[in-house]
């Protein structure tokens, strides 16, 4: 497997719902559709799939939810990092504009799965903060802000002492774009209610069924386990970051970037409160970003980039401390209780992709650490585009594999310049 690392210490492992139960894999299948990987791609895929009436099979590797989308910081954000105009910039106007329009409301599709399915995971949609970490960045801040009014998005400058109120904190004091369209949510619990409600629709799920091999024969895939195989005529890949070597080109289209993240145990609602009174997700300027969240149990929880384990681990748990000291000294003398890390697949120009490399497969993948959002809608897109679905109508245009260049080079460099940035960082 490419992952590198379990769930050891994940919050999100230890409070989420409880997980699926499904049948172990035997024997061959034939199905409509094959979906491989069990996160929320994957799921959104199967769900929206048995809405319709289509069959399909979700193998995963190991348990549902065990990629980024077990792992992730849980900031439901609309869009991707680029901002629209730039994301036409690089797309060009007509399919820019697809992909815009497809992910300005995400966090909607979001919200209306987790109502509908009633699936329990601490979903809220309080709103995100961007905020400036610094002076230096207020002007970015403001900029942003103007941007994103003139593009017609409903999002608030917010300043002076409102904000320092609505994150407890001296250093978040100066400026900050407030987007209503987001939220939060335990990721884990999601990826698993996903899991429940696609079931639910009449999908199939075998958990700890690794795919071998993906072979194509006539008009009909098949994907071989140890247990048994799979056969059919559409294939959704939806292994993302985690992506292994059963799909070398694949697992090349993007650079392994990790994230980590470190969680108090529950605050008292007066500590907890004057961080986040209005529970929302806040993540920063700072080029290595730094987020922090509550969860529902009243937990903090800061996330950033880079890999906590080996050697790693104290100098990330090291830095998290000083770094959370100085953003919010109401925390001092908080431990750790859980500290874990996941991989995000990231791509040159910020973008996700869908390649189709033969007749019948379709590769989402790389979505930059913008997951949530995107996962439910492209899963979503995936399932009508196997049900005959105009490709003009996919939010993106659908390429051969590109490979991401010096892809090991690259990740081993961002990797250590977060190490090098939490051991020389003293400024926050
Ligand atoms: C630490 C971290 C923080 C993040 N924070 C946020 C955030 O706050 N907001 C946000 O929107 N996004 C965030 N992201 C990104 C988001 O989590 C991902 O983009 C999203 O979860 C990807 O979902 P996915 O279904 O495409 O892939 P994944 O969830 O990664 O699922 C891929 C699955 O494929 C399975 N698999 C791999 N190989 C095989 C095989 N051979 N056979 C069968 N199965 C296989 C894996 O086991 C895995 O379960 C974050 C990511 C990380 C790592």
């Amino acid at each position: 497997m490419a992952d590198v690392e379990k769930h050891h210490n994940s919050l999100w492992e230890y409070s989420a719902s409880p997980q699926v139960e499904t049948p172990a894999l035997a024997g061959d299948l034939d199905t409509d559709v094959l979906i491989i990987g069990g996160g929320y791609t994957g799921l959104s895929t199967a769900l929206h799939l048995g809405e319709s009436g289509v069959r399909s099979i979700v193998l995963e590797a190991q348990e549902v939810g065990h990629g980024g989308s077990g792992r992730n910081a849980g900031l439901v954000n609309p869009g991707v990092w680029l901002l629209p105009n730039e994301v036409e910039e690089q797309l060009g106007k007509q399919a820019g504009g697809r992909l815009n329009a497809a992910l300005s409301n995400s966090p909607d599709l979001v919200f209306s799965i987790i109502d509908k399915y009633e699936i329990d995971c601490e979903a809220k949609r309080n709103g995100m903060l961007q905020a400036a970490h610094a002076r230096s960045k207020v002007q970015w801040v403001k900029d942003r802000h103007s941007q994103m009014a003139s593009l017609g998005l409903p999002v608030e400058l917010i300043t002076g002492s409102d904000l320092q109120v609505m994150t407890g904190s001296k250093v978040y004091r100066h400026a900050a774009v407030f987007d209503p369209r987001a939220g939060t949510i335990q990721p884990m619990s999601y990826a698993r209610g996903l899991a429940r409600a696609a079931l639910g629709a009449g999908a199939t799920i075998h958990q700890n069924c690794p795919v071998q091999s993906l072979t194509l024969t006539g008009n009909r895939w098949t994907a071989q386990t140890a247990r048994g195989s799979v056969r059919a005529e559409q294939v959704i890949v939806a292994t993302n970051a985690y992506t292994d070597h059963f799909l070398p080109q694949i697992r090349n289209a993007t650079v392994p970037v990790f994230m980590f993240q470190a969680a108090t145990g529950p605050l008292s609602d007066n500590i907890a409160g004057s961080i986040s009174p209005r529970r929302n997700g806040l993540f920063d300027t700072r080029k290595t970003m730094i987020s922090s969240r509550i969860d529902d149990a009243g937990r903090y929880i800061v996330c950033s980039a880079g890999r906590m384990t080996g050697d790693g681990r104290s100098l990330r748990t090291n830095w998290a401390t000083r770094v959370r000291d100085r953003l919010f000294p109401q925390l001092q003398g908080q431990e750790w209780k859980f500290w874990w890390s996941g991989q995000m697949g990231f791509t040159d120009n910020h973008l996700p992709r869908v390649f189709q490399p033969a007749p019948g497969l379709t590769v989402p993948i790389g979505y930059n650490g913008r997951g949530i959002g995107p996962g439910t809608v492209i899963g979503k897109t995936c399932a009508d585009l196997v049900q005959g679905g105009s490709i003009k109508d996919f939010p993106l245009p659908l390429k051969q594999v590109r490979v991401e260049s010096w892809r090991n080079v690259r990740a081993a460099y961002y990797e250590l310049g977060t190490r090098l940035y939490n051991m020389v960082d003293s400024r926050v």
